[in-house]
Formats: C-alpha cells, sequence, structure tokens
C-alpha cells in the first residue's frame, strides 16, 4: 500500500510556498493549468545545461542523448495509458494540436459533404470549432449529445443521433467547466456498435484517473503535458495503428518525411509523420518525468485523495448562502463550478485574488454549457494533488468575506 504523503508532495511544488498579496498562495486553478514539482522544473534545467541539442538528426553524441530521451517519453506515455504501440504515441503541442491533427486528417481523409459528427453539449472549444471548420470545409454536420440539468449527457439520445451519416463521435471523458465524469466506456462500445471510430479528450482526465487506451477500445485519445503536472507545449495524440497510417500527413516539413524531390515526396512512418519540423524537445522530455512524478504517487492513491478532498469542497461550499452549483453529476471529478445569487464571478475572483485564492471565473472556454445553464459564467475551483482541507476552509473563508462585501 503506497501512502499518501501531502507534506511530501506540496514540499515537491517551489510554487506553494511563494505568497500572493501578502497571503500564502492556494491554487485552485488546476483545470486551467497544474503546478510544476521540482523534479520537472530540474529536469528541464538538466536539459538545457547538460543534452541540449535537436533530435533525430544528428550522428553526434548530444543529438543521440537528446533523441534518445525524447523517444523515452514516447515509451513512457505508451506504457502510462497502456497504448499496444510506441508509435501510436503522437507527441504534440498539446490536447487542441491533437484533435485539429484529428479533425484535419481523419477528417480531410474519410468525412464528407453531408456526413455527420456527433459531439456533446460539455465539450471545450477546442472540441467543437476544429470541427465546425471541418464542416464549413467539406459542407459535413455537427450533431450535439444534449445533457440533464445537472450537466450530464442524456445516453438515450446519444444513441438516437447515429445514422448511416456518422463517421466520427468527439467526447470528453472530464468536463472542464462541470467536473462531470462521462460513461466513456459504454459511449465508445455505442459508436462502435455502429462501426464509428471515437475521440476521446482527455486534457481533464490523465491527470485524475487512470487510463488504459486499449481495455477502452478508443480509437484516438487527447491529452495536454501542462496540466498533468508537465511542462506546456508538449501534448499527445494516442491514435489506433490502422487508423493513423490510413490518415494523410498534418503539417509538412522536416522529419516527417522519407525522401523529398521536387517532383515527389515520400512520408516517414509512424509516429514521425505527425511530427513535422522540430518539436519542443525539453518540454517532450520533461513530460516523461511528470509521468514519473505521478507514478511514484499512484494514481490510485491520488484518486481517492482528490475524491475525498472534492466531497469536503463540495460540502463546505454548501454552507454558502445563495449559492448554485453548476453541475452536480452523480459522477464527478475535481471540479466545483458554481455562482452566487446576484453576484458577478469576476468579482469573487478578485476579491479571492487579493487574499491569495486563485480560482478561475468566466466561461471557461465552454460557452455552449454556460448557455445551456442560462448563465455568462461561473467561478470554478479545480483541484490538484497537492491541495488541502486546510486551503479549502480558507477560500470558505475568503468567499464569506467577498459576499459580505458584494451582496
Ligand atoms: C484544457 C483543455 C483543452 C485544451 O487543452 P490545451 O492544453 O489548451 O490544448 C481541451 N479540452 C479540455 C477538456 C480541456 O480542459
Amino acid at each position: 500500500m503506497r501512502t499518501f504523503d501531502i507534506e511530501q508532495i506540496r514540499a515537491d511544488f517551489p510554487i506553494l510556498g511563494r505568497e500572493v498579496n501578502g497571503r500564502p498562495l492556494v491554487y485552485f486553478d488546476n483545470g486551467a493549468t497544474t503546478q510544476k514539482p521540482k523534479q520537472v522544473i530540474d529536469a528541464i534545467t538538466r536539459y538545457y545545461a547538460d543534452m541540449n541539442s535537436n533530435v533525430h538528426r544528428g550522428v553526434h553524441y548530444l543529438s543521440q542523448i537528446s533523441t534518445d530521451a525524447f523517444e523515452v517519453t514516447r515509451r513512457k506515455v505508451q506504457a502510462f495509458i497502456h497504448a499496444k504501440h510506441e508509435h501510436e504515441i503522437i507527441i504534440t503541442k498539446g490536447t487542441t494540436e491533437a484533435i485539429n491533427i484529428v479533425a484535419s486528417c481523419y477528417g480531410r481523409a474519410f468525412i464528407n459533404a453531408e456526413d455527420e459528427i456527433i459531439i456533446s453539449a460539455m465539450e471545450h472549444h477546442s472540441n467543437i470549432v476544429p470541427w465546425q471548420m471541418l464542416c464549413d470545409e467539406k459542407g459535413c454536420k455537427l450533431r450535439v449529445i444534449p445533457m440533464n440539468d445537472r450537466g450530464e449527457l442524456d445516453i438515450e439520445a446519444y444513441k438516437s443521433l447515429f445514422s448511416e451519416r456518422t463517421k466520427l463521435v468527439s467526447f470528453t471523458y472530464v468536463s472542464n467547466a462541470l467536473g462531470t465524469v462521462n460513461p466513456v466506456k459504454e459511449m465508445i462500445d455505442i459508436a462502435h456498435e455502429h462501426d464509428v471510430p471515437v475521440l476521446v479528450d482527455g486534457a481533464q482526465a490523465i491527470q485524475h484517473v487512470a487510463i488504459d487506451v486499449e481495455a477502452l477500445g478508443v480509437d484516438f485519445f487527447a491529452f495536454s503535458g501542462h496540466k498533468m503536472y508537465g511542462p506546456t507545449g508538449v501534448g499527445v495524440l494516442y491514435g489506433k495503428e490502422e487508423l493513423l497510417n490510413k490518415m494523410p500527413p498534418y503539417q509538412g516539413g522536416g522529419d516527417m518525411i522519407k525522401d523529398v524531390t521536387f517532383e515527389k515526396t515520400t512520408y516517414n512512418e509512424l509516429p514521425f509523420k505527425f511530427e513535422a519540423g522540430t518539436p519542443n524537445i525539453e518540454a517532450g522530455i520533461c513530460l516523461g518525468d511528470a509521468i514519473d512524478y505521478i507514478e511514484s504517487i499512484g494514481l490510485d492513491v491520488i484518486k481517492d485523495y482528490e475524491e475525498e478532498l472534492l466531497a469536503y469542497a463540495t460540502s463546505r461550499l454548501s454552507e454558502i448562502d445563495g449559492i448554485r452549483f453548476i453541475g452536480t453529476a452523480a459522477h464527478k471529478s475535481s471540479v466545483i463550478s458554481f455562482v452566487v445569487d446576484g453576484v458577478h464571478p469576476y468579482d469573487i475572483g478578485v476579491i479571492l485574488d487579493k487574499l491569495g485564492v486563485a480560482v478561475r471565473t468566466g466561461h471557461h472556454c465552454a460557452q455552449p454549457v454556460m448557455n445551456a445553464f442560462d448563465i455568462p459564467g461561473t467561478v470554478r475551483v479545480s483541484l490538484a494533488m497537492y491541495n488541502t482541507k486546510e486551503e479549502v476552509d480558507i477560500l470558505i473563508e475568503g468567499l464569506q468575506r467577498a459576499l459580505r462585501m458584494l451582496v
């Protein structure tokens, strides 16, 4: 049994020791990005101090060790999400780029006029707009899985959206605006009964839930390094080998080619076909250190701790007069969105910031979710493994103080 030593974990994150506006930082904006442990920060410095060199190119020593380190990360990702092959792991800039690769390459090749793509009512803009752009280009159509007033997807309605024309399904594992955890396996199975491939946006899941892409049977899976204690500027597109092989490349350039002449270019094999140009090398390498860090603690242990914290925070917030939770699904993860009667979320955010408490306010890149609840935005508290009940108590005190000033 691994134990969860919160003091040790907090000590790993240097930024948690700083003050903001004269108060100890309380960081509850983990849904936007997580802080980084010193293991990741040190690895970034080590990369530049010890091995900086371009990857996949040189015969010289430094290029070989940086290439090896970059490829080690690919294998760590493969093991972390239980992919069958390492070449099914495409290193991208983040979730957004990963989804855009599928929209551009799969979409360009296999989705045509009048075809349909199913997404859900709770998607992040990065899982809406790439499909809309494809629809504008190709004349295909978006179908949207509706949700109920608790912020849960309507699975019966989802089933009824399928037709001969359905070519792809794309939805989020965990909603960044509501915290809803979707019944991913069931939804994938339903799509596969219709022989339709599925992309899952894992940006809010990868740091909270153990992922097994083979067991899920998911066709594409996307996530970002910076929301899982790793560097910004790196993320992953997992894709089934068979689908990736069928898809045309994304961008053209170095690394993604085998031979180039002015008459004809042949493309490199997977995964390099989708990795044109010099990648964010240091972020790619240090994503591996973030995975090591998470694994050294254990996602099972992290999940238990975060669930306890979510329950505590939800119950303490319920004490606030006039609070309305946005997103009350039976199955939730690490995100609490709320509004308070008669108070603008932004004003709450500003006062909390003065007290050193960082929360997110606004539409959280999910305007259709806000429209569905008929609100302009929410206050969002999103948790990470280094948050504590004491920090929740500071939030509650701050919130009570803010409301005394605002109501
Ligand atoms: C953050 C987020 C994205 C976009 O990730 P980037 O790192 O900005 O590319 C997509 N979907 C969800 C659910 C997110 O939370």
